[in-house]
């Protein structure tokens, strides 16, 4: 059965009231709605939208990504925008700092990178643009910016740059990287005035050593041997394969005397080293020429002939000794 209930029929201004709320209900739900579709866009994007009051020091805004890739409150945040600066890593903080304060004066920072250690205990290096928003002259300053997290990529950049600058097989400088640090080493001897000693090394007729016991052999005896170079090294010292079985040192502040000490440490390291193949055992000699830095060298290549030639030197008085040149 039917009910029958009464129509309903409002005055006119009761009617006009339910029309204009029951439009308000309509656009809050399409707000909200719009509000969602932000958020969950918002949410997908792997960087931090922010936007940060400049006079109150307040964070007036900050996306959801902010909890992913900080791993802290949003709301703290809100609160407080030191939650922010105590997340950046101790060593990048005064630099996000002062690139912060430059776009006051630039209006837009684009090339802004820091550290951050995320709650996790995780390092994230962060890409941290910001522009000024500020519609007109003499209103508040509001800096908005977007944090995108670039830690992969940053881990992508590391790995290509070791890449480039070590050999495969030795795991040390490459001939281009080490003449590069070389290089600089030299210029800062000259304007400092401070020692340099420069150390080339080549092994005693490893063509026998391949021939008598193959490539894959004489590979792992370059191995050893960079092991070796490696090791006798002090910090700031630099030491690459130069060639196939040639290497080379540079020892900063070090006068070519000291230079001597370790470049006998080695030789006789090396020649300590046992190898074996196939139930033969063997051992590896080194030739090695030494120089060090004087007023007359305009460039590093005078210390490299100098070097090179005392290494021929040795090689020619019998090998498996150390030429000062
Ligand atoms: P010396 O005592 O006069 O230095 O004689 P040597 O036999 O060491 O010198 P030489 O220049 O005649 O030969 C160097 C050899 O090094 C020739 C080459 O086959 C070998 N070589 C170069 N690069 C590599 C490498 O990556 N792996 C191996 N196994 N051998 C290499
Ligand atoms: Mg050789
Ligand atoms: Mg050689």
């Amino acid at each position: 059965m039917v009910e029958n209930t009464p129509p309903f029929n409002p005055p006119p201004e009761a009617a006009q009231t339910l029309l204009a709320l029951m439009h308000a209900q309509g656009e809050v739900a399409r707000l909200s709605e719009r509000e969602q579709l932000f958020n969950s866009l918002l949410d997908s994007v792997n960087a931090v939208l922010w936007a940060f009051d400049w006079e109150t020091r307040q964070v007036l805004y900050v996306s959801p990504a902010y909890e992913r890739i900080f791993g802290r409150s949003a709301s703290l945040l809100l609160a407080d925008y030191n939650q922010w600066r105590d997340a950046i890593y101790p060593d990048d903080l005064d630099h996000a700092e002062r690139t912060l304060a430059d776009v006051l004066v630039k209006g837009a920072v684009e090339d802004r990178e820091y550290r951050i250690i995320a709650a996790d205990g995780q390092v994230r290096w962060l890409s941290d643009k910001c522009f000024i928003n500020q519609q007109s002259e003499g209103q508040r300053v509001i800096v908005v910016g977007m944090a995108e997290d670039i830690t992969e990529k940053k881990q992508l950049e590391g790995e290509l740059q070791r890449l480039a600058t070590t050999d495969v097989l030795t795991q040390s400088s490459n001939r281009r990287h080490f003449f590069e640090c070389a290089g600089q080493a030299f210029e800062r001897a000259r304007v400092e005035g401070t020692p340099l000693s420069f150390l080339l090394l080549d092994i005693d007729d490893f063509k026998q050593v391949n021939d008598t016991y193959g490539h894959p052999e004489g590979d792992q005896v370059l191995q050893r041997i960079a092991d070796s170079g490696k090791a006798a090294l002090r910090r700031g010292d630099l030491f690459g394969r130069i060639g196939g079985e040639e290497f080379a040192a540079v020892f900063p502040g070090c006068p070519p005397e000291m230079a001597m000490q370790v470049a006998q440490r080695l030789q006789r390291e090396i020649q300590r080293l046992s190898f074996s193949h196939e139930g033969q055992t063997y051992g590896i000699t080194v030739s090695q020429g030494l120089t060090g830095l004087n007023g007359e060298d305009s460039d590093l290549d005078d210390l490299f002939a100098r070097a090179d030639a005392a290494m021929y030197q040795a090689k020619r008085q019998g090998k498996n000794q150390i030429v000062l040149g």
